[in-house]
């Protein structure tokens, strides 16, 4: 190959390429002008240290509870959400759309995640959860009678659940209720619900300490655990 020819070859393989990359981009761009961009959902650092809970609920429940199934459910979803339509999307997000869209394998996962994190924003360490602000106390004991017995009727509403799910305490329509839910549902996707706090009854949050003693698990954390500082918090900040 001579001087110009090879310096013909170098310039037109240039050209071609050049070709090629912008022939590839173009279609891609017209397809999907605004492609949401990937987030990763974040496992949220627990509040409080694994043993901090014991012996209500020892730092072996703890670590499995949180390391391996909290996790889980957010390792599952990161691992579904590139290239879907939630990809881009908050965990808030994501849980209102997969529940209208019925998508139950991102919804679960989605909630799951959420729901954890809620309910270890609910618990603190024996002695430091402090107690219901006086706004709050008022209400609960208009509503229960005490606060003690709005713990055992959260206690409660945790042993009557059937199978796994979740109890909570909840502003609904302005007024304090206990309610639960079934599985990996969430008061989030519900208007004008504002849950306080919440306790888990899969049987992975109390199995390793209790095992089949549900009851006895429901009332060492509603009497000992419950965080009603954060409760407080929350109830003032949505009723306000
Ligand atoms: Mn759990």
């Amino acid at each position: 190959m001579d001087t110009i020819s090879r310096r013909t070859f170098i310039e037109t393989a240039g050209v071609a390429a050049a070709a090629t990359v912008i022939g590839a981009e173009a279609p891609k761009q017209e397809e999907t002008p605004q492609k949401p961009k990937n987030r990763i959902i974040v496992l949220p650092k627990l509040p409080f240290a694994e043993n901090s809970l014991a012996p209500v609920i020892s730092a072996e429940t703890i670590s499995f509870h949180y390391g391996k199934h909290h996790a889980g459910y957010v390792a599952a979803l990161n691992k579904m959400l590139p290239g879907s339509k939630y990809a881009g999307m908050t965990l808030e997000e994501i849980i209102v759309a997969a529940k209208a869209d019925q998508a139950d394998a991102f919804f679960n996962n989605a909630a799951q995640i959420w729901n954890h994190t809620f309910y270890w924003d609910s618990l603190a360490p024996a002695g430091s959860g402090g107690k219901p602000s006086k706004a709050l106390s008022e209400v609960l004991v208009k509503t229960f009678g005490s606060v003690e017995n709005c713990a055992r009727l959260l206690a409660e509403s945790a042993n009557k659940r059937f199978g796994c799910g979740w109890a909570w305490l909840l502003v609904r329509d302005g007024k304090l209720v206990i309610e639960s839910t079934s599985n990996a549902e969430t008061p989030l996707t519900e208007k004008d619900v504002k849950p306080l706090l919440c306790v888990d009854v899969w049987e992975h949050a109390y199995y390793l300490d209790y095992q089949n003693r549900r009851a006895a698990y429901t009332q060492a954390v509603t009497e000992k655990l419950l965080n009603w500082g954060k409760a407080s918090f929350r109830y003032a900040k949505r009723t306000v």
